[in-house]
């Protein structure tokens, strides 16, 4: 996946300016920054939800701007957005199900189910609460349940927004022991949003760093980690900033 050069505003807002991405197959690509640097922005551009001022997204050469959201689920992009987004008057299955939704190439019901016994065997939680409304479930269930539903569809690029935002510690331990899980099970690639720098350093091989629309440092995460620049706005203290 390739975004070139890529410029969004919303109104007088220049959210994006000019940046560029490459994710090989079976990356694990991370985008950190402080809140507010563009990084929803950019996923959501990537699977279509916004309009794009300027550049390009390109999977496998196929320029994704010429599709819509529902779409780029067929074309293998899920997107696990920020804040879960769970139906919450739907039960756990139900949300699962509608990740497969619009897919046609899926053999309706088998491959699901066997999506969503992968998904039980990852967060068996969710098999415990597959007949209860979303919307009873903790935060960190909800995410799990957001993550589960990304994966349905069988993605071969999975965009992240925030998975561990706002969740207890021994559950953000949890999620990317999933998140390396996944990688090496699904051989799916993951473009990651992170505000938890050193985390999402330990699982990523490359990084880019966002700010203000911008990304001025980018480079191996083995060697960002010890980037003096990134230590000292990104890594220092409980290594979030916020
Ligand atoms: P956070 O971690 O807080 O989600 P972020 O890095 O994901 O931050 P974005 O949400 O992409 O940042 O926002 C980038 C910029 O665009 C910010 O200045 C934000 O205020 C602005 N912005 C985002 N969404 C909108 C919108 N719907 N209308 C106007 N401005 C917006």
């Amino acid at each position: 996946m390739a975004v070139e050069n890529l410029w969004i505003s919303y109104g007088a807002v220049e959210a994006l300016r000019g940046v560029n991405v490459e994710l090989g197959a079976g990356d694990i690509v991370a985008v950190l920054g402080a809140n507010g640097a563009g990084k929803t922005t950019l996923l959501k551009a990537i699977s279509g939800l916004l309009k794009i001022k300027q550049g390009r997204v390109l999977l496998e050469g196929n320029d994704l701007t010429r599709y819509l959201p529902f779409e780029l689920v067929g074309l293998g992009i899920s997107h696990v957005p920020e804040g879960r987004r769970v139906f919450a008057t739907l039960t756990v299955e139900e949300n699962l199900s509608l990740g497969a939704y619009g897919v046609r190439k899926l053999p309706a019901g088998r491959e699901t189910a066997v999506r969503r016994d992968w998904v039980f065997e990852l967060f068996p939680i969710l098999k415990d609460r597959r007949r209860q409304l979303a919307g009873t479930l903790s935060g960190g269930e909800q995410q799990m349940l957001a993550i589960g539903r990304g994966l349905i569809s069988r993605p071969r690029l999975l965009l992240m927004d925030e998975p561990s935002l706002g969740l207890a510690p021994r559950i953000v331990q949890d999620i990317f022991r999933v998140i390396r899980q996944i990688h090496q099970e699904d051989r799916v690639s993951i473009l990651l949003v992170e505000q938890n720098a050193r985390k999402a350093l330990a699982v990523a091989g490359y990084a880019y760093i966002l700010e203000t629309g911008n990304v001025p440092i980018q480079g191996e995460a083995r060697a960002l980690k010890d980037d003096e620049r990134v230590k000292s706005a990104y890594l220092g203290g409980s290594g979030v900033k916020r």
